[in-house]
């Protein structure tokens, strides 16, 4: 062999081996809201498909608050959240950056998107009104205004208004109604409730099977926990799940979903990644292991989910909701609603 040919080798193999270095340094850095038992299988399969491994961290609170303090010097560069509430924080904070890609474009109908495309929903969720099962009835024709009127005294419960789902719901009642009727309503609700906000959304509806309430205010996919939960299918069973407003504005959709920061150094792995959660193999898992509604058209949800039927969601942008919520944890504090 001479010594030309000897040298070509050399540097083929040289090469190979950088490359193969490089394709297994292949990773992405993801901060998550959304839970471990959900997000691992996902992120198992998109590193099987793409040798693109993903680093995790989950945490209940404080990641965009961490996100901030890191600067510039973040490694994160997805944020995944389990509401658009922070999302839209995320996003008004100034870090998350703008994706334009056609996948996410064709999967993601432009309602569930940021203005800018800083933001994507992943999946949608209805705020749903649970009915008591012994005295109540199915409840087709439930409104949120209804939640406020003095039928209701005293029979609803629900979460803390700060929290996310709460805050997004008045900001929809802001947007559609403006703020002075959003702020009766929001009075008139905290009048009829039950007990003082508080417990999670699950919590809500074990109220109603201890008879402290009639009405719960719980999204919907916790219908899904519960009948699968042996601890929970009782209070599951107590239940009607009614979908708001399908006279009027259709039921208030929350979104989870995904964003890319500023300044994240793993790009075009993450603009993978996003891709890959807005579609099919992602989308169906979101259905199946959590019982949310896909938000790619095609996908369906799963046969649980189904059998509740079809409703009308409400068809306003979500950028629109977003942008008046901080005019609704405002309104909150205003009338002193958890107190
Ligand atoms: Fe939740």
């Amino acid at each position: 062999m001479s010594i030309k040919k000897n040298l070509t080798v050399l540097l083929a193999g040289a090469s190979a081996l950088a490359s193969s270095m490089v394709y297994s340094a292949q990773e992405v850095n993801v901060y998550s809201y959304r839970q471990p038992f959900l997000i691992e299988p996902m992120m198992k399969e998109f590193t099987a498909e793409t040798g693109i491994k993903v680093n995790i961290l989950f945490a209940k609170k404080g990641l965009i608050e961490r996100i901030k303090r890191e600067g510039k010097l973040s490694t994160a560069d997805l944020m995944l959240t389990s509401d658009f509430s922070r999302l839209t924080m995320f996003t008004e904070d100034g870090l998350a950056q703008p994706v334009n890609s056609d996948v996410l474009s064709k999967n993601i109908p432009a309602q569930y998107q940021g203005a800018e495309k800083q933001w994507f929903a992943l999946t949608t969720r209805a705020r749903s009104i649970y009915s008591s099962v012994e005295r109540v009835g199915p409840a087709p024709n439930v409104t949120y205004q209804d939640l406020a009127s003095p039928a209701f005294k005293g029979k609803v419960c629900m979460r803390s208004g700060k929290h996310p789902y709460n805050v997004s719901l008045l900001a929809s009642i802001i947007a559609h109604e403006g703020e002075a009727k959003a702020k009766t309503w929001l009075e008139g609700l905290k009048a009829n409730l039950a007990r003082k906000p508080q417990g999670n959304d699950r919590a809500q509806v074990k109220a109603v099977k201890e008879g402290l309430c009639d009405y719960a205010l719980t999204n919907s996919y916790y219908l899904g926990k519960m009948l699968n939960d042996p601890k929970q299918v009782s209070w599951a069973e107590a239940v009607h799940i009614n979908f708001p407003n399908q006279a009027t504005t259709g039921t208030h959709v929350n979104v989870s979903g995904v964003a890319l920061t500023k300044y994240s150094p793993n790009k075009e792995n993450a603009i993978k990644l996003m891709e890959f959660l807005s579609d099919d193999v992602a989308q169906k898992m979101y259905a199946e292991i959590n019982y949310e509604y896909p938000v790619k058209e095609n996908v369906q949800a799963s046969k649980l989910v189904a059998s509740w039927g079809k409703f009308k969601a409400d068809d306003i942008k979500l950028s629109d909701v977003a942008a008046q919520h901080k005019a609704a944890i405002k309104l909150m504090d205003e009338v002193k609603f958890d107190l």
